[in-house]
């Protein structure tokens, strides 16, 4: 039994943002014996009817697992998963390819991003150290003195003192505005031309439409379109375009138009209606890439999820890296023995770089997905890489399995990928240059008409020579 002395002296933990990261994080204190104090703009989305947001579905991988399993919550999440084994990749032509995501049995999962939050909620809300403030719209805090104001939808407002602000309340979060404020603090936001727009692809005879143990990416350089499934047997297509793209239709007969150019096979399963209707639902929406740093202030307030890296979505770790940052910043408290004053600093230091890798990986990856898999020699490297991953389990990793499938540090990944990029191309190099000496050696002993190797010799090293990492 605790007396009344204890529970004063019980340090208040306030998670601003009761979001996917913010409700995680919740738990984390929870289970610390913080008294926590989740503040949230919107309404209890278990309750209210719509819930606004944004993407439907996530593709949920090891990092995040790991990071729900800590409290108890992976099973829950996994069990209402979709398996994603592999991308199918829809050709013009409506051909479609699998293109494995790792070894036999490596797969990510689609779940539903209403769910997951709820669920996280519910959690957090079984502590009884814990209370969820809903319609709590953070409007203005002070780090000198920690106090935060909120405002209501009623338009009252109150002010709450906490011992640590924690800041999950996304990519325009309100609790970073301060930090802006301040010297020596490092920002960069970059929206990219692309805008995104969902649209639903219904069930035919109670079946999904397509494959469901896929994520589905229809590849066209500029424009690109994925599918993920849902539980109720709908597909969730996003459709990424520039938007002057997006902008440029403006009929049913147009969307229909493009939808024959570029997705034909996607029409009847989504429907010729449904599409002329769906694409005026909502307006694209923007992608904003922030990178910061310092992550914290004193030993106040720290930045955690997309408040202090909001990521482009094409590596679909988004949520992933914020979840982990759960745990980092859970193994940095019980190394320093909740000491915010050296647990905070350290958890910049040991953060940022790999928030800033998975960062520079989801915008490198905003290319790759949309062009790169057209192209026969990123298929051929993906093939070779994952056959020297086969024979060498230990020293070739190809870099999506290692951000996947593995809690290898985001920037160790990067520069293990840029160390392996080397030697495979080295490798592939000197195979091709020793199959030239070979062939030279064969000549040499029987010579041939110089005339007419010339033009296919000249243009087989015009290839080598082309070759660049993807
Ligand atoms: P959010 O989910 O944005 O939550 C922030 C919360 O704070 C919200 O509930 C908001 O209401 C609240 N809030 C905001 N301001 C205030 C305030 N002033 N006061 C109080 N509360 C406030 N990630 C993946 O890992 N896999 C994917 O496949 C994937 N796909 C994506 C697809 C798209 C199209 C997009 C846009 C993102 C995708 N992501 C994906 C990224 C993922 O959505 C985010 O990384 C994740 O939602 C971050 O969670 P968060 O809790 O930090 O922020």
């Amino acid at each position: 039994e605790e007396s009344a002395d204890r529970q004063t002296e019980r340090k208040v933990v306030a998670v601003v943002g009761g979001g996917l990261v913010g409700a995680l994080n919740a738990c984390y204190f929870a289970k610390r014996g913080f008294q926590v104090e989740v503040f949230e703009n919107r309404e209890d989305i278990r309750k209210a009817k719509i819930v606004k947001g944004r993407s439907i579905n996530l593709a949920l991988s090891h990092r995040g697992r790991q990071a729900l399993k800590r409290v108890g919550m992976e099973e829950k999440i996994v069990s209402k998963g979709i398996p994603m084994h592999a991308r199918m990749i829809h050709s013009l032509t409506g051909k479609q390819s699998p293109i494995p995501y790792g070894k036999k049995g490596q797969y990510i999962l689609s779940v539903d991003r209403a769910n997951l939050n709820k669920e996280l909620l519910t959690e957090a809300e079984t502590y009884p150290n814990t209370n969820l403030n809903f319609d709590h719209k953070l409007q203005d805090w002070s780090a000198e003195t920690g106090l935060m104001t909120f405002v209501r939808s009623d338009g009252s407002s109150n002010q709450v003192q906490a011992d640590l602000i924690v800041g999950c309340d996304g990519a325009f979060s309100a609790i970073r505005k301060q930090f802006l404020r301040r010297s020596r603090f490092n920002y960069s936001q970059t929206y990219i031309p692309h805008g995104y727009m969902e649209l639903t692809m219904p069930p035919i005879d109670g079946e999904f439409a397509m494959k469901p143990g896929f994520l589905h990416i229809w590849p066209r350089n500029t424009f690109m379109m994925i599918a993920l499934p849902n539980l109720d047997k709908t597909f969730t297509c996003t459709l990424f375009m520039p938007f002057d793209e997006f902008e440029k239709i403006t009929t049913g007969d147009e969307v229909i138009h493009f939808f024959q150019n570029y997705f034909p096979d996607a029409i009847p399963l989504i429907g010729v209606d449904a599409l002329k209707r769906d694409y005026f639902r909502l307006p694209a929406q923007a992608m904003v890439s922030v990178k910061c740093s310092p992550y914290h202030i004193g030993d106040k307030c720290v930045l955690m999820g997309d408040a202090a890296h909001a990521i482009v979505p094409f590596y679909g770790q988004g949520m992933n890296a914020g979840f982990e940052d759960c745990i980092v910043f859970d193994e940095i408290m019980e190394q320093l023995n909740e000491d915010f004053s050296a647990v905070l600093p350290e958890y910049t230091r040991v953060r940022v770089p790999d928030d800033h890798a998975i960062a520079d990986l989801a915008m490198y990856n905003y290319v790759e997905m949309r062009a790169h898999v057209n192209s026969k020699w990123f298929i051929f490297r993906k093939h070779v890489d994952n056959v020297l991953h086969l024979l060498m389990p230990k020293t070739i990793i190809p870099l999506y399995t290692m951000v996947t499938f593995t809690r290898t540090r985001y920037h160790q990944a990067v520069e293990r990928w840029h160390w392996q990029d080397k030697v495979i191309n080295r490798g592939l190099l000197l195979g091709a240059a020793g199959a030239a000496v070979g062939g030279a050696y064969l000549l040499a002993k029987n010579p041939p008409d110089v005339g007419k190797l010339v033009g296919p010799a000249e243009k087989m090293w015009d290839r080598i020579l082309a070759l660049k990492t993807p």
